[in-house]
């Protein structure tokens, strides 16, 4: 194969590449990429806000039965009038608190006076609470409240700082002056549980932040009292978290895209936060993008590997037609230059003695004249193979025109050509060729030539040639060796 069509070749290759995998990657992004967007969108529209919404709706379900029982406590007449005697039999109190606690299975239950600052637990009476305190500070805040009640979460003191949240329902007498604060506490287990519920469901982060920034609630119990601001990624965003009623963002974190919905949740004061890291959510059609993009190098692979290997068959194809006869399927003269080029290099090379044999069928043009065209193309075939099979398998043979042909013997002295050419000459002579009903036979000339030295080959076969001519001469039939 010459350079030229070596780099046509690869250029067409190159080229069937290029569009084969472009084309195929191409829509493999473009579906990559419009599935990502729907994920993303649903992702921000609905699902965060779905698992929002879901949260906060059990959390309030969670939150009401102790409200309702914390304001049958604040109008109950019992505890009221219990203040307004003066608070005298502390049993009395500590037996209603614990009533209160087991029948409705509270985590704890108080009242705080106004008057004493007793706070009463359904063990004992706890403390007092004082106006210094810290840890008091909400008996002053609900002291002021407009509102009938308030939800706090705070840790409990009598039972070992647990988390829990409280119900404070301002106390009132029948003068509508304010005596005291009541309610129960359940620990904050039911929402932590609920979190951890969803988080393992959803494989979301969920938790809750402060109005003051920091984290409330966490699965991750080491997040609890951080600033938010604090986490990886997160400063930017804090402000917008805790400055708006519902919101969507996002932010990145350890090279992730993280997808965030934030919510006021009023009853507890915090906001409600799930987030979804985006890559995990794109996992699947990631993978599959990478399966398409294996998919298609394989693809393009396989048919540039066909394509190449169908080329590559069919110029072969094309240069066997171009150096062999159609008639005798022999090699053709234009097969000889190249051949003879290289093996004349190669006696360069390891010397070694080579001949020709020039044939020549005798009276040939008379076959034709006589039995036709066709009959003529039967005999040349026959004969050619008779040839052909009388020769080693390193000899070449070459149809050198119309009913001549030229053998080269290789390692071959003069006097073994004479003996092949002889072989050759009886094996046509012998041969009959049967035509219809007829029987042909016909005989041939042969000049034979040996190599002088270096000679070239132009005047090599000249000798062989004027060889044959003598074979002609000397009545045909017959072979002739050159001078
Ligand atoms: P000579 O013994 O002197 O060689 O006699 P000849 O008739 O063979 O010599 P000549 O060269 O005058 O004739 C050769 C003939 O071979 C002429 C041509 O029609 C015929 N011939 C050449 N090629 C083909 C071929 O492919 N098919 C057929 N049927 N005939 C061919
Ligand atoms: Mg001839
Ligand atoms: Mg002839």
């Amino acid at each position: 194969m010459n350079s030229a069509l070596l780099s046509k070749r690869r250029q067409l290759l190159l080229l069937l590449t290029l569009v084969l995998t472009v084309g195929f990657l191409t829509i493999s992004l473009v579906s990559y990429q419009t599935s990502r967007t729907a994920i993303h969108d649903s992702i921000v529209t609905s699902q965060l806000p779905l698992t929002s919404d879901n949260i906060y709706s059990e959390i309030q379900k969670d939150l009401i039965r102790p409200i309702l029982i914390s304001a049958l406590m604040a109008s109950d007449t019992f505890v009221r009038d219990w203040v307004l005697r003066g608070e005298k039999d502390i049993e009395e109190m500590r037996r209603y608190l614990n009533e209160i606690m087991v029948r409705h299975g509270a985590f704890t239950s108080f009242f705080v006076s106004e008057t004493t600052r007793n706070y009463y637990h359904p063990t004992s009476i706890l403390k007092q609470v004082k106006e210094d305190e810290a840890r008091d500070e909400w008996f002053f805040r609900v002291r002021q409240l407009a509102e009938p009640y308030e939800i706090n979460m705070d840790p409990d003191l009598a039972n070992h700082d647990a988390l829990t949240i409280f119900i404070n329902y301002r106390v009132v007498d029948y003068n509508n002056r304010f005596i005291g604060v009541t309610g129960v506490g359940l620990t904050a287990d039911a929402v932590q549980h609920r979190i951890n519920h969803y988080q393992e469901r959803y494989k979301r982060r969920i938790y809750f932040v402060g109005t003051d920034g920091k984290v409330a609630l966490s699965t991750n119990a080491n997040d609890r009292g951080r600033a938010l601001a604090s986490m990886e990624g997160m400063q930017e965003i804090t402000a917008q978290i805790t400055g708006n009623q519902q919101i969507s963002l996002q932010y990145e974190r350890g090279g992730h895209a993280i997808l965030l919905n934030a919510r006021f949740i009023p009853e507890l004061k915090w906001y409600l936060i799930v987030e979804q890291d985006e890559d995990h959510a794109l996992a699947d059609i990631r993978r599959s993008l990478y399966l398409n993009i294996l998919i298609v190098l394989l693809i393009a692979g396989t048919s540039i590997w066909l394509t190449g290997l169908t080329i590559t068959r069919y110029q072969r194809r094309l240069e066997e037609m171009a150096i062999t006869d159609k008639l005798t399927g022999l090699a053709n003269r234009q097969a000889f230059a190249p051949l003879i080029e290289l093996t004349l290099s190669q006696l360069k090379r390891t010397p070694e003695p080579l001949s020709l044999i020039l044939i020549d069928i005798d009276h040939f043009k008379g076959v034709n004249d006589e039995h036709g065209h066709l009959a003529g193309d039967l005999v040349l075939q026959k004969l050619s193979a008779g040839i052909a099979s009388g020769l080693r398998e390193s000899d070449q043979i070459f149809r050198w025109g119309g009913e001549e042909f030229l053998v080269i013997l290789r390692d071959c002295e003069a006097k073994d050509a004479l003996r092949i050419a002889e072989k050759l000459r009886e094996i046509v002579a012998t041969t009959s060729i049967h035509i219809g009903s007829k029987s042909l036979s016909a005989t041939i000339s042969l000049g034979v030539a040996e190599r002088l030295g270096n000679e070239a080959i132009d005047p090599l076969i000249g000798r062989a040639d004027r060889a044959l001519y003598a074979a002609k001469r000397n009545g045909r039939n017959c072979v002739a060796l050159a001078d």
